[in-house]
């Protein structure tokens, strides 16, 4: 199919064309997968007028061995780190450009709000210019070997061809987090968007392609998870997979990955993140930081902090304060500017949301405010609040009720229901709210509310999370490092161990003396 072909109009936004092929080797190209449709989320309808094109197994080769020829000829160690660096941040003013269109296409691909995706998308570009500044600042180390004739050093080196599985809720910010340590060291690319949002990381392409990255570097392969990406966690000539999405899936690729290459894997997943509100807090600032660490991105975050557990003397007003906080995020059109909240991605989130408020009514939890479908068209979700319920549960019903019974299956529950509803559970000791709070089979956040420095010190120690917010939440940084303990991941993204996934560290011991080789 002709290049030309590769581009297909966007209909909500006039004259605006995105690329819908696959991205391999410099070139978009027809693929050979299932056709994917992208759907609005606002108006179920389809985006784009013609199918996006996806990766078959085929393909997913094609775009494996694009990134080989690239790695072993133009990026890797071909390449020096200033090169590198200056390329990133080529690539990092071009999203700068663009980001208004941009912006406009992944809110209405992923039904996020236009100002959220616009913070999405400078937070990309910036996360790649953090990465461009590490680019020319890897190295190893020389060791002591207590003698003049001999010594030891460790190379770091780029770990090879890594493919990286994203999910939907931040397609280009994720891609952001995912390309920039990787090509910081000379890495190359085979990089899979989420199904349901694959616009804007193509466009992406275009722009890695106007930088002047080198053919091969980087390649965009769209496709269902079960295809595509279970092609790219079997692939036996990729060094490495980096995953972002749930636990399950990221069991799944695990596996896969043993079973080819053993390809190292890190996995950033799910989480139940709690959020413990001492009596000390400033109440007023701990509704705010909590409805927004839950309700931003219609609940369709990783680190949403959907547990809140609160001190048993200010809990009444704090469910309170919470529920007016719900009740004034305005839902709506997301390119309108004053909508705060958009819809759920997809159908079959947008019902799965429903079940589990459902659940929650039907297991006695108290529903303060939400719990229902906004609107008639579109996947919208009002933002629910739940009260008195406990921590053992599915949404986290009372099971201290007579409900005790039924519940004992779900006890393991606690699940990450992906949307915006958040459970309110009361606690008497700092004891209680701590047990509680890793009471969990996940660990990618937490936060505390507390005016008491001395009792912040000690919880943040005993947090099992990944991320400790402290009076805050959400807040994230290019310089610190983010993952999960337990089941909500392995490795870190960010900072400067986010460049350890993509780097082999190599143990070189020289002898340039006279010592001969020792007797057998
Ligand atoms: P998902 O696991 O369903 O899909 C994520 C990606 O994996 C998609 O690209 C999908 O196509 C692909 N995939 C699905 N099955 C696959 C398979 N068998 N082999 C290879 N790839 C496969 O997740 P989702 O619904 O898109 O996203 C929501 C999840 O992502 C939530 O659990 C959320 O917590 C998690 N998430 C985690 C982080 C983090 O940094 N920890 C960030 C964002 C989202």
């Amino acid at each position: 199919m002709s290049s030309s072909r590769m581009l297909s109009k966007l209909l909500p936004i006039k004259g605006v064309q995105v690329p819908i092929g696959l991205f391999i080797d410099g070139e978009f190209r027809a693929g050979n997968g299932s056709p994917l449709q992208t759907i609005s989320p606002e108006t179920e309808k389809p985006l784009t007028s013609d199918a996006i094109h996806s990766a078959s197994k085929s393909d997913v080769d094609l775009a494996v061995s694009a990134a080989r020829r690239a790695f072993n000829t133009t990026w890797g160690q071909n390449v020096s780190g200033p090169d590198r660096s200056q390329l990133m941040r080529k690539l990092a003013d071009l999203i700068d450009r663009d980001t208004p269109l941009l912006a406009q296409v992944e809110a209405l691909d992923g039904g996020k709000t236009v100002t959220w995706c616009e913070g999405d998308i400078a937070d990309a570009a910036a996360c790649l210019r953090y990465y461009a500044g590490w680019a020319d600042k890897i190295h190893g180390q020389t060791l002591e070997n207590h003698t003049p004739t001999k010594m030891s050093m460790t190379l770091h080196e780029p770990i090879g061809v890594v493919g990286q599985i994203v999910p939907f809720n931040y397609p280009i910010m994720m891609a952001g987090w995912a390309i920039a340590p990787a090509l910081a060291v000379g890495c190359t690319v085979v990089f899979k968007p989420a199904e349901a949002t694959p616009l804007t990381t193509l466009m992406l392409a275009q722009l890695v392609k106007e930088a002047g990255f080198p053919d091969g570097v980087f390649n965009v392969i769209n496709g269902t998870g079960k295809e595509t990406g279970a092609a790219i966690a079997e692939h036996h000539d990729i060094d490495k997979v980096s995953f972002t999405g749930s636990t399950a899936t990221g069991k799944g690729i695990t596996i896969a990955a043993a079973k080819s290459n053993m390809k190292k894997v890190t996995l950033e997943l799910g989480g139940k993140s709690p959020s413990l509100v001492f009596d000390s807090a400033d109440i007023d600032e701990a509704v705010k930081w909590s409805a927004f660490g839950v309700f931003e991105n219609a609940g369709q975050s990783c680190s949403a902090g959907t547990r809140l557990l609160v001190h048993e003397n200010i809990y009444n007003e704090f469910v309170t304060k919470l529920a007016q906080a719900a009740d004034e995020i305005k839902l709506g059109a997301v390119l309108d500017r004053s909508t705060q909240q958009g819809p759920q991605i997809h159908k079959a989130q947008f019902e799965k949301v429903l079940q589990y408020i459902d659940i929650g009514k039907s297991e006695g939890a108290r529903l303060v405010t939400g719990g229902e479908r906004y609107g008639d068209s579109g996947y919208y979700i009002r933002p629910t609040v739940f009260a008195d319920v406990h921590n053992k549960s599915y949404v986290a019903p009372a099971c201290r009720t007579p409900h005790d019974k039924r519940l004992l299956t779900y006890l393991q529950a606690q699940e990450e229901i992906f949307g915006p509803v958040v459970v309110v559970i009361p606690f008497k000791t700092e004891e209680e709210a701590v047990a509680m709070a890793n009471d969990t089979s996940y660990g990618l956040a937490a936060a505390i509310y507390s005016k008491h420095a001395d009792q912040v010190g000690r919880l943040m120690h005993k947090l099992k999370a990944g991320t400790v917010w402290v009076n805050q939440y959400t807040m994230l940084s290019h310089n610190t490092p983010f993952g999960g303990y337990k089941q909500s991941g392995w490795g870190r993204q960010l900072g400067s161990y986010g460049l350890d996934a993509y780097m082999n560290v190599k143990g070189v011991s020289w002898n340039y003396g006279p010592e001969p080789a020792p007797k057998l």
